[in-house]
């Protein structure tokens, strides 16, 4: 969060609004906060601050063939769902709930604020304007990026941070190589106009980046129709991958959905590391990698289907030589060596990491504090659903203390090694919300939440597949010491991050 700095004696005094929430970011996280406190108190007043022109975060600058890596079911903010929430037919995603596209998501994030916040007359939403600083009299300082123009803003009640992830994209991430003159790279956003230039197309294709946008791009690539001796792959490390089958909402998929935690509370109990963890749930098929016989360093919890790695494996010309440090023609030089490709390449640079792990690693910062709310994952990885749990607690309990209780912030992970920390607290969280008499009630109708209204639905109609979920608390409950050692061995890495 930007610092608070006291007010300068030379500031312009400008006419102060009022709010009770000023929420710092209309990004995934803000809205979905928003969303659910203007249900859960009736009467507070929201104001928004964003630097980017429309609502939405990240998502305004993503490449254009980005899609959610989860279903559009239980993304977004509770009160309204994604147009599109049916099956796929066709393409890698087959038989799965549909991901949602990044202009369906951006077009979304727009309706959340313009057809559902602001006509409540509790919301006021300043765009492209920057929060700058909140002084010591409660006064936040913002500034209007085009017009300069300042406002000030009394918060009332909290100041909401929306902007704990940092998240970073291809198109506006600093890159941090070095690239000489005449080499041609582009953020994968770009690829789809090479349409407009049939007569000077590229040679060959170098994707820099082993994350879930160097995975879309390779399959975008792929898709239209290049030959996949002409891509090359800088994969400086491979990387555990959920498989999507058994992360999908609706009873159609209850069991694979509860095989699939039940698997992994069955690895818990008897793993001695994060790695072996992985390692077994990848023998199960329920964790996948591109390459078998590459033990993964990295996970960042991106969901993937068969489809879609199978797809990847086609692309045979992979370097493991450390991530890229410069570019010259025809010559990449790498931590670990140097690499050649034909001159007439273009680089695919996808080494935007999306959120800095260095940041959102130790989960140490509470999310209730006075004055402040931190918005960071409870149940990881899903944001949006933490937020709003956060929105809930903020609306329906009396003091920090009881919020923090129910609020263990868990962090973003980044290798196989450390994942068992976010695990452990995922798990503790769900726990105690279970038993909350206030909670409970209130994820049975989250349409973010992917098993409570699933759940709940089942339990009306008596369906008897419900019964599996006495074996699956008798798993949690042996399951517990041994994830607690893991995620305290996983704490520790993450602390010397
Ligand atoms: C390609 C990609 C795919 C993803 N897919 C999924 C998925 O399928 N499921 C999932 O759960 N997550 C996914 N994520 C994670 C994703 O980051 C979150 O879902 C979510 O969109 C993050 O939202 P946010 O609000 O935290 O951040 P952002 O979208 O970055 O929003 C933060 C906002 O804060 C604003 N801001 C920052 N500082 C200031 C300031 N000082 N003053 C004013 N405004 C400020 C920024 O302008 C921005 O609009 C994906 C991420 C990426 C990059």
């Amino acid at each position: 969060m930007p610092n608070i700095a006291p007010q300068s004696k030379d500031t312009p005094k400008v006419a102060i609004q009022e709010t009770d929430y000023l929420i710092i970011g209309a990004g995934a996280v803000g809205l979905a906060f928003a969303d659910t406190l203007i249900d859960e108190d009736p009467d507070c007043h929201i104001t928004f601050v964003d630097k980017h022109a429309k609502p939405g975060g990240h998502w305004n600058d993503a490449y254009s063939f980005v899609a959610l890596h989860q279903p559009s079911a239980f993304y977004g903010v509770n009160s309204m769902e994604f147009p599109s929430e049916q099956i796929d037919t066709h393409g890698p995603n087959a038989g799965f709930s549909a991901l949602a596209s990044g202009p369906e998501i951006s077009a979304y994030f727009e309706k959340v604020m313009n057809m559902r916040l602001l006509p409540t007359g509790r919301v006021a939403y300043h765009h492209l304007s920057e929060f700058k600083a909140r002084d010591e009299d409660g006064i936040a300082h913002v500034a209007s990026t085009l017009s300069g123009e300042q406002t000030q803003i009394k918060v009332r009640r909290k100041l909401v941070d929306g902007t704990f992830y940092q998240t970073s994209v291809p198109s506006t991430h600093k890159r941090n190589f070095d690239i000489a003159e005449g080499v041609d790279v582009v953020a994968p956003g770009e690829l789809p106009d090479l349409w407009k230039t049939p007569d000077s197309l590229p040679e060959h294709y170098v994707i820099l980046g082993a994350g879930k946008t160097a995975m879309d791009a390779g399959i975008w690539l792929l898709g239209a129709g290049v030959d996949p001796a002409n891509i090359t792959w800088v994969r400086p490390r491979e990387s555990w991958l959920w498989n999507r089958a058994y992360i999908q909402p609706g009873a159609d998929f209850f069991e694979a959905v509860i095989g699939n935690q039940m698997a992994q509370l069955k690895a818990a109990e008897t793993a001695q590391s994060g790695e072996e963890l992985m390692r077994i749930l990848g023998e199960s098929g329920h964790y996948l990698r591109i390459d078998p016989e590459v033990e993964p360093e990295m996970f960042h919890f991106a969901v993937i289907s068969e489809g879609e790695i199978e797809r990847l494996r086609r692309i045979k010309n992979v370097v493991r030589k450390g991530r890229v440090q410069s570019i010259t023609r025809g010559e990449m030089e790498l931590q670990e060596g140097t690499h050649t490709v034909p001159g007439n390449t273009l680089y695919v640079d996808c080494t935007a990491r999306a959120v800095p792990f260095s940041v959102a690693a130790n989960g140490e910062q509470p999310l209730f504090e006075d004055g402040l709310i931190t918005l960071q994952p409870l149940h990881v990885p899903l944001v949006t659903l933490s937020a709003a749990v956060a929105a809930f607690l903020e609306a329906h309990f009396d003091t920090d203390e009881e919020r923090n209780a129910l609020a263990i912030p868990g962090p973003l992970t980044d290798t196989p090694a450390t994942y068992p920390h976010a695990f452990a607290v995922t798990m503790l969280n769900r726990s105690n919300w279970s038993q909350n008499p206030k909670i409970a009630p209130f994820l049975t109708r989250s349409r973010l939440d992917p098993s409570g209204p699933t759940m709940a639905k089942m339990a009306a109609e008596g369906d008897t597949r419900l019964a599996i979920m006495g074996e699956f608390a008798q798993l949690a409950v042996k399951a517990a010491p041994n994830l607690r050692k893991l995620a305290a061995k996983a704490r520790k890495i993450h602390e010397n991050t």
